[in-house]
């Protein structure tokens, strides 16, 4: 894939960029070490004191660079903003909490007494130079959730950004810069997914997190294997949303639609599959499906648009692929299946709507990356509970319900890494974020996310000698 701005609502390509050569990256890589022997020995508060200037940098830098996102991967303007906001959001919150997070633990001298200590602490030290493999669907939010813990945390980052955003990746690597950061702290490598496997067997690199695909992830995470090193993978997802008999049905069709199609549909964590109680089921379907209806697809430039283009005419394939493989097979559109006829360039779909879904069907399995939904009928708790889990993914997963016996049987069977009940799976900076089965391993924010990239160091003292001899 070529390292280029495409404006995914035109198809012009309106800047390209060479991918760095071997002395370079080299360079990088020298600068990065020699930024973690000093980073690694800072303090928090001057740590805190960066990423704060960073953030308050960005939420300057709010509209230009919501701009930049719009161009180079079509999302809405409006959630472009919104993404920027949420970041330095993030970022305040990690300079804030970070040295809590991470402060020495001291367990019990009794104990610990049997050990022959006299007393011993936990540390979280850095660990190093850590790569990021990131994804262009939110080229900010994937870079920050990972970049304001790591940094915090005493480690150095160099991020292998995805190649259709790379304007984006630029401007982080300008933007820690700015702050303050001495060099070699946050450097973006423009670098196309081929050069990845050189850059995470240098020994200098200590660690991998990478979100993104399946495929991606496996072979990341394999190379990594091989070198004994520690990664941290948050793939894809096809996460249910559940709507039982007791919902209220009005707000869980509206709040369904944002699910869906939140980021173009282009999201990890969208709601992909709905499952239906059969009671609710045509009541929530004629809501779901106007409110899918309604929305307004066009120009992401635009405040007043709810749906851009896909980003890339490779991802619209797809999804079309998929939807034509269900209708092929008996599933009935509601809404879409199609390309909207107003436009004449971009890579826009219409928000969609199928049920009648089978197992048979490619979508039951598959990511549907793209404003497309799949909407199941239940006849009671044990079916919505067996169909949610009925994927590869584990991500997240919602559950709209006032029965507290079936909050406790969802918090309990679902297999995924978060629960949302009567709303829509968001992340948070004090909330852990990641999956289970394919959807990956690890954990990003909150306590759970930046002592991933920590050696958790155990401290041992043995017994004092007397003083008095
Ligand atoms: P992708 O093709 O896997 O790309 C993600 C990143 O991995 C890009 O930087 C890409 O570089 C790089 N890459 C691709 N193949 C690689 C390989 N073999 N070795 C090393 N690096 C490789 O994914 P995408 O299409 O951009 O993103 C969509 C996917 O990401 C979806 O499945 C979505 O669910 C998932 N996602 C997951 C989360 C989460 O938190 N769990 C969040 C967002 C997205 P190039 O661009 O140069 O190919």
């Amino acid at each position: 894939m070529p390292i280029a701005t495409v404006n995914p609502a035109t198809g012009e390509t309106l800047r390209t960029f060479d991918a760095l050569g071997p002395d370079e990256i080299e360079r990088r890589l020298a600068l990065a070490v020699t930024a973690f022997q000093k980073h690694r020995t800072t303090e928090f508060g001057e740590r805190a004191e960066l990423l704060d200037r960073a953030a308050s940098l960005l939420e300057e830098d709010q509209h230009s660079i919501a701009r930049t996102m719009t161009t180079e991967m079509g999302k809405p303007i409006t959630a472009a903003r919104a993404e920027a906001a949420k970041c330095a959001k993030a970022m305040h919150w990690y300079a804030a909490h970070a040295e809590r997070l991470l402060a020495d633990e001291n367990p019990s001298t009794v104990d610990v007494r049997d050990s022959g200590a006299s007393r011993a602490s936990v540390h979280y030290r850095p660990l190093g130079v850590v790569l990021a493999v990131m994804p262009w669907n939110f080229p900010l939010w994937q870079v920050v959730r990972f970049a304001a813990p790591a940094l915090m945390a005493g480690n150095v980052g160099l991020l292998k950004h995805a190649s259709n955003v790379p304007q984006t990746a630029l401007y982080l690597e300008e933007l820690f810069r700015r702050a303050g950061y001495p060099e070699g702290c946050f450097q973006t490598l423009l670098i196309g997914s081929g050069a990845v496997e050189g850059v995470l067997r240098d020994r200098r690199v200590a660690a991998a997190t990478l979100t993104g695909s399946e495929p991606a992830g496996r072979s990341v995470a394999a190379i990594a294997g091989d070198e004994v090193k520690k990664t941290v993978l948050e793939l894809g997802g096809s996460d249910p949303f559940v709507v039982m008999s007791s919902a209220d049905i009005e707000r869980a069709a509206q709040t369904a639609v944002t699910a869906r199609v939140q980021n173009n549909g282009q999201s990890c964590i969208a709601a992909k599959r709905f499952i239906v109680h059969a009671d609710v089921y045509e009541d929530f379907c004629e809501r779901f499906t106007a409110g899918m209806r309604k929305l307004t697809v066009g120009d992401p430039m635009q405040d007043s648009t709810d749906i851009g283009p896909l980003s890339t005419a490779q991802g619209r394939a797809d999804l079309e692929e998929l939807v034509d493989d269900a209708l092929r097979l008996g599933a009935t559109a509601r809404c879409g299946a199609q390309r909207p006829e107003k436009f004449d360039q971009g890579w826009y779909y219409e928000p969609t709507v199928l049920v009648d879904v089978k197992p048979e069907m490619r979508i039951h399995h598959e990511e549907a990356f793209g404003p497309v939904a799949t909407v199941y009928r239940v006849a009671d708790v044990d079916e919505a509970v067996s169909l949610a889990n009925d994927t590869p993914f584990g991500l997240s997963s919602n559950v709209w319900t006032r029965d507290d016996a079936e909050v406790s049987r969802f918090t309990r069977d679902l297999e995924a890494g978060g629960v949302f009940f009567n709303g829509m799976t968001a992340s948070h900076p004090a909330l852990p974020f990641g999956g289970v089965k394919r959807s990956g391993y690890g954990r990003e924010l909150s306590g759970h996310g930046i002592r991933e990239f920590c050696n958790i160091t155990t401290v041992w003292h043995g017994a004092e000698p007397s003083a008095s001899r």
